[in-house]
């Protein structure tokens, strides 16, 4: 019987994959284990150590759907062909997509998709499109006011009052799939006739996982996806979508922090819980659902606050 192993799972990725085989589970749990599910003639168990075992026929099959960017780090060193951008990559006509603000307590969820052909590629660079995160919030504002004027994009913002609607029903990654899809949709409706070489997604799941939610949303697009991790290094577009989404996060925090009389920080640390707990008292649950997501530790740290 074919065995394989995943070691050093994070916690977060334990989760995931037990959401995502939460039609299998079984209920007898083995000990040390957190979860085991069979699926087309796979057991899998996942261990409290990080570890998940695959055993049976189809076990190696089942393993890669996990095996994020196949370094040996992760414990599994078969490589995913999926994963390599073709050579020149960077000098194609590409629709980059990334999202900004889920790990902020306060604030949306901005996902923004940005086409960013061949020729246009030379003016971005000139414009400073580059990591977001080395750039000051000044800039960013700045540089998301040029790349607009620039390339065509489609940007979603969820607020946290829609968030906290949704969240029950959709787990983060489910969610995150359903937003890149739409925004690239929609870009690729504004752009028609003109298509994009390739679409690059700033990589926050498999590329088995992204394909498996995408199979519950309407308007699907499946062809010429592409995934990388750190995805603005690998093209102009996600660097520029990047750009677009910080810069409307920061913007509608600054918004809210205005309406509130008060600084809502950005994260999801110490200060968020104190901003939390102000709000609690100013205006209870239904004040803080306006502007917080609620499913955060931060939520319940504010009620033993008060
Ligand atoms: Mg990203």
């Amino acid at each position: 019987m074919a065995n394989y192993s995943l070691k050093k799972q994070s916690s977060a990725k334990l989760n995931e994959m037990k959401d995502y085989y939460r039609k299998y589970l079984n209920s007898n749990i083995p000990e040390h284990a957190i979860f085991t599910a069979k699926t087309n003639g796979v057991t899998i168990t996942a261990y409290h150590t990080g570890t998940v075992l695959f055993q049976g026929e189809g076990a190696e099959k089942e393993a890669e759907k996990w095996s994020p960017l196949n370094t040996a780090a992760d414990g599994f060193s078969k490589p995913e062909n999926n994963n390599h951008l073709p050579e020149n990559f960077s000098r194609w006509s590409v629709i980059g997509s990334d999202e900004v603000g889920n790990g902020s307590y306060f604030g949306p969820v901005v996902v923004c998709a940005c086409y960013v052909s061949s020729t246009r590629i030379p003016l971005l660079k000139e414009l400073s499109v580059k990591d977001s995160k080395k750039l000051r919030d000044t800039e960013i504002k700045t540089i998301a006011a040029d790349i607009k004027h620039s390339v065509p994009y489609q940007e979603l913002v969820v607020t946290p009052s829609k968030y906290n609607e949704i969240q029950p029903n959709y787990n983060v990654n489910r969610m995150k799939v359903a937003l890149h899809n739409q925004a690239i949709y929609l870009l690729l409706k504004k752009i028609a006739p003109i298509q994009p070489d390739g679409i690059l997604i700033d990589q926050f799941t498999t590329e088995t996982n992204y394909r498996n939610y995408l199979k519950r949303e309407k308007n699907q697009v499946t062809d010429k996806l592409y995934f990388a991790t750190k995805g603005e290094g690998h093209h102009t577009a996600v660097a520029a979508a990047s750009i677009i989404c910080r810069a409307r996060f920061l913007e509608e925090l600054d918004k809210a922090s205005k309406e509130l009389g008060l600084t809502l920080p950005s994260g999801a640390g110490a200060a968020s819980d104190t901003a939390a707990a102000r709000l609690l008292k100013r205006g209870g649950m239904d004040l803080l659902r306006k502007y917080a997501k609620l499913h955060f530790a931060n939520t319940q740290k504010a009620l033993k606050k008060l």
